[in-house]
């Protein structure tokens, strides 16, 4: 059976979860808040669209091998639009580090391990404008959602039949058998469903960093430098990550992440010269901010309230809502940091459209996308709030001027052992970094490679060697927190004069 569909928000999930949903035929209106993309290319959707609805719109995206795959298994015409607007497939051998590419030969499962750069602006338009060329599928743009119709009556749980909106200063109704809610991170809906009684229980935890972004274009001419280098264009010096985002048609962007109260340094990078200034100190950065090879094309700008969020609409085996789903930023956020935002929105979108085709039953289906949904996402999103413990952990050391850490058992001792041992494995060994690439693109649940005997034994090699030799290969060259403070107080001074 078709039904009719409403999806709030016509961001990269909401468009995702439309295409997913309209090829089983369902008939599908989106509704989202902001104006179209304007008229023209990359650079157009870029400097001129008007995106207020996503607040990230402007800072680099990388899309992982999950989206990728997905989108080449389902979609393979809308990935040769991609590579015709500019975007850049980034395949496994591209990202190996000197020591391993030298002994690289192609393997099984290697043509999954890519990625896709480009501005995020470029991946939205595109996809819009495929997603409009679809028959079944309409976007109602500038209009907002101001709440849903539910149907009256005293049941035990509210059963949605449609969607408020506004638009040109006119209140509408919309009817459909089912609402989705793509509405992003700041979604209304958990509180209308409070205002009617019911209470969507949230899992939330701050990753404790702000998020800086400068863009930049390589000056004509000028090629991209050589991504095989010692010195790796991302990484951690403890109290700052960096990394750098190759985009379309020449665009790059930098990104600085700086822990919230590294009160100086923050404010140091909201200043362009203060955030080059920062970005030249850093060796695996510094090709990249060669002066005369390239123009600044935005000024440097943050974003903070990173949190790792997982909101629950279904509770004790009873759905919050039926007729109901959430899917993307709304349901689950990840810190952009790890770049899983858009693939896990993708993978939502997927499990949904499988869920809808598999029953007509307005609980079977809220049950079982709950389900899928623990089954598939948790992990990572658990594996991602790890990461940004330890991260904290990390910060909060280097800050102190302490050892990352002090093992006070033999268990944490060998997990941290381990874990170095792991690290410096994945530098000179094919097997293990391919492993480790297979969690990173989301291709398996988190660590799955880790099951397998050879890699075991491979760290448990490298473990011999000793902590200090693996440890030490984590080492990223850069300025310590107080050289950086050194670089910002000079530069101060040297403008002050
Ligand atoms: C700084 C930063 C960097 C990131 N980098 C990456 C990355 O490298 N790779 C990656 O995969 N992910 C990344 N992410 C995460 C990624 O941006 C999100 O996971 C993804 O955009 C979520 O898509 P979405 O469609 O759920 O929400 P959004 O993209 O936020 O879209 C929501 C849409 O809903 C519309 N809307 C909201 N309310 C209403 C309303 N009431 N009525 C009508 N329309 C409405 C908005 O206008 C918007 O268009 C990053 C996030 C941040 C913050």
């Amino acid at each position: 059976m078709t039904e009719k569909i409403a999806i709030v928000g016509s961001g990269i999930c909401g468009m995702c979860t439309s295409l997913a949903l309209a090829k089983h035929g369902h008939q599908i209106t989106l509704f989202e808040r902001d104006v179209p993309p304007p008229a023209g290319g990359a650079d157009q959707a870029f400097f001129e669209w008007d995106r207020k609805g996503a607040a990230q719109f402007r800072h680099p995206h990388a899309f992982l091998g999950l989206m990728c795959n997905l989108l080449q298994d389902n979609y393979p015409e809308l990935l040769e639009d991609f590579y015709r607007a500019g975007a850049r497939r980034i395949d496994f051998a591209d990202m190996l580090a000197p020591e391993l590419l030298s002994k690289y030969s192609p393997s099984e499962g290697d043509d999954k391990l890519w990625i896709l750069m480009c501005r995020r602006a470029t991946i939205e338009t595109v996809l819009r404008r495929y997603v409009e060329r679809i028959d079944n599928i309409e976007i109602i743009n500038n209009c907002n959602i101001t709440g849903f119709i539910s149907e009256e009556g005293n049941t035990s749980s509210i059963k949605l039949k449609g969607l408020n909106y506004s638009k040109d200063g006119q209140n509408h109704e919309f009817f459909s058998n089912l609402v989705i809610d793509a509405s992003g991170r700041t979604t209304k809906f958990p509180n209308w469903f409070r205002l009617q009684g019911a209470t969507i229980t949230e899992e939330k935890d701050n990753a404790e960093i702000v998020y800086f972004t400068r863009h930049y274009k390589l000056n004509d001419g000028v090629e991209e430098p050589p991504r095989h280098s010692k010195e790796r264009s991302s990484g951690d010096l403890g109290y700052l990550k960096y990394g750098v985002f190759p985009g379309d048609n020449g665009n790059f962007a930098v990104i600085l992440c700086l822990p919230i109260d590294e009160k100086i340094l923050r404010q140091a990078v909201l200043s362009p010269e203060g955030f080059d200034a920062i970005g030249r100190s850093i060796p695996g950065l510094a090709p990249w901010l060669e002066k005369d090879k390239i123009t600044a094309t935005t000024n440097s700008f943050g974003m903070g309230d990173i949190q790792a969020v997982w909101r629950h609409y279904v509770t004790e085996q009873q759905p919050i809502a039926h007729n109901f789903f959430a899917v993307g930023d709304a349901a689950v956020r990840t810190n952009p940091l790890y770049g899983r935002g858009c693939s896990l929105g993708i993978l939502h979108a997927h499990i949904l459209a499988d869920v809808i085709s598999q029953s007509e039953d307005a609980n079977q289906r809220a049950l079982s996308f709950e389900r899928r949904t623990e089954e598939e996402i948790r992990p990572v999103f658990n594996s991602s709030l790890n990461e940004d413990k330890s991260g904290i952990k990390r910060a909060l050391a280097v800050a102190q001027g302490r050892l990352v850490e002090k093992p006070d058992s033999f268990k944490k001792w060998f997990g941290m052992a381990f874990g170095d041992a792991l690290g410096a494995a994945a530098k000179y060994e094919l097997h293990v970094i391919r492993g480790f690439m297979r969690t990173f693109n989301l291709l398996e649940k988190p660590g799955e490679f880790l099951k397998s005997k050879r890699i075991q034994l491979t760290v448990f090699r490298y473990m011999l060697r000793g902590r200090k030799k693996n440890a030490a290969e984590r080492i990223v060259s850069g300025p310590n927190r107080d050289q950086m403070h050194h670089i910002i107080a000079d530069m101060s001074s040297s403008e002050a004069l």
